[in-house]
């Protein structure tokens, strides 16, 4: 962990008493239920994620604060199936409850764990949040860029004023979640993006977490309702096996075949500098095949020059409905939540 004095006093500030997501434990120990490590905290101790603490025998939680705030494109989430070509207000804050080598906003995922991911928080009020979300006319609220886990208390204080306002609301997380932070967070979440990082508990293990957690949090948050869209970055000699990518697909399948997956290559950041330095185009390509294989209707690439599998196609009659260029939408042809040449149903939240 960092041991920047000013950052460190400077994070605790911004922090409240938790009274959801902590148990006592005994021993005047707490036990922080926001993610599935269930850190048990001795006074003064810090959790993985290095931002909750246990204090005068509470669990002091992030609060108050954001590291990046902006108004991005729904698909750069991504977020395909859910009201495309939408702008949504995002907001990130600092830490990670996982410490992945290839992470692609390490800045401010490592911040307080490593001293060279130099981030800053910066005072906000929830209120002001919204705010911004109603003066850009933004129907969604997105917390992403970091782990929204580990700062579910942050995002409901938004998600309930944005609900009061008809705004819709949004995590993108690695969903190594625990069944109490969702019980919390599921009336007040209408979409999400989960990374599903491989398909081994080894794999899983290296990035410092389980794979059990999040293939439940997956098929738990469709079974509840809540429209979930997952992503895969391939890293080359990591994950990009034939049968890992066929694992993966196979798993959201049989969760549901409707549910998009996003299958993104990988450049090398931060830490990971073993082979090779871009995820090959041949690599996604298999990935994407893997995918309609398995039987998902909805497969696709990212990251990738040119705009191959980016668009939203029929499974009825193959014509393409949502025509994408990045992260910009060309065209939305979805008439009703279907496609107005075959009548098929389109799965998603399209208004
Ligand atoms: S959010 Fe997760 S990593 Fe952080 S203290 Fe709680 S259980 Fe531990």
């Amino acid at each position: 962990m960092a041991t920047n004095p000013t950052f460190q006093s400077q994070l605790r500030a911004l922090t409240r008493a938790a009274s959801d997501l902590c148990q006592p434990d005994g021993d005047g120990a707490v036990r922080c239920v926001a993610c599935a490590h269930r850190c048990r905290l001795m006074e003064g101790a810090q959790g993985i994620c290095g931002m909750r603490f246990a204090e005068n025998g509470a669990l002091r939680v992030p609060f108050g604060y954001v590291s990046s705030l902006a108004c991005d494109p729904i698909e750069k989430k991504p977020l395909y199936h859910f009201l495309p070509g939408s702008e949504v207000v995002s907001f990130g804050m600092l830490g990670c409850n996982l410490r992945c080598g290839f992470c692609q906003n390490w800045t401010i995922s490592q911040a307080g764990r490593d001293e060279t991911a130099v981030a800053f928080p910066q005072r906000i009020e929830a209120a002001e949040i919204v705010r911004q979300a109603r003066r850009l006319a933004a129907p969604a609220i997105a917390s992403t860029y970091n782990e929204p886990l580990i700062s579910t208390e942050w995002s409901l204080d938004i998600f309930r004023r944005a609900r009061a306002e008809g705004i819709r609301t949004c995590y993108v997380s690695n969903g190594f979640a625990s069944p109490e932070a969702l019980d919390l967070l599921e009336p007040w979440l209408d979409a999400i993006n989960i990374d599903l990082k491989c398909f081994t508990d080894v794999g899983y293990r290296k990035l410092g977490g389980r794979l059990q957690p999040v293939l439940d949090t997956i098929r738990r948050l469709v079974e509840r309702g809540i429209w979930v869209e997952a992503t895969t970055l391939v890293v080359p000699g990591f994950n990009d096996s034939p049968e890992e990518l066929a694992d993966c697909a196979e798993f959201l399948a049989s969760v549901s075949p409707d549910l998009p997956w996003h299958v993104s290559a990988f450049h090398a950041d931060y830490q990971w500098h073993e082979g090779p330095s871009r995820t090959p185009v041949a690599t996604i390509e298999r990935a994407v095949q893997a995918g309609y294989g398995a039987g998902l209707r909805y497969v696709y690439a990212g990251n990738l020059a040119g705009d191959a599998h980016g668009s939203t196609r029929c499974p009825g009659c193959g014509a393409a409905l949502v025509t994408r260029r990045g992260f910009q939408v060309r065209a939305n042809e979805v008439v009703n939540g279907g496609c107005p040449l075959c009548g098929v149903a389109i799965a998603g939240v399209w208004q």
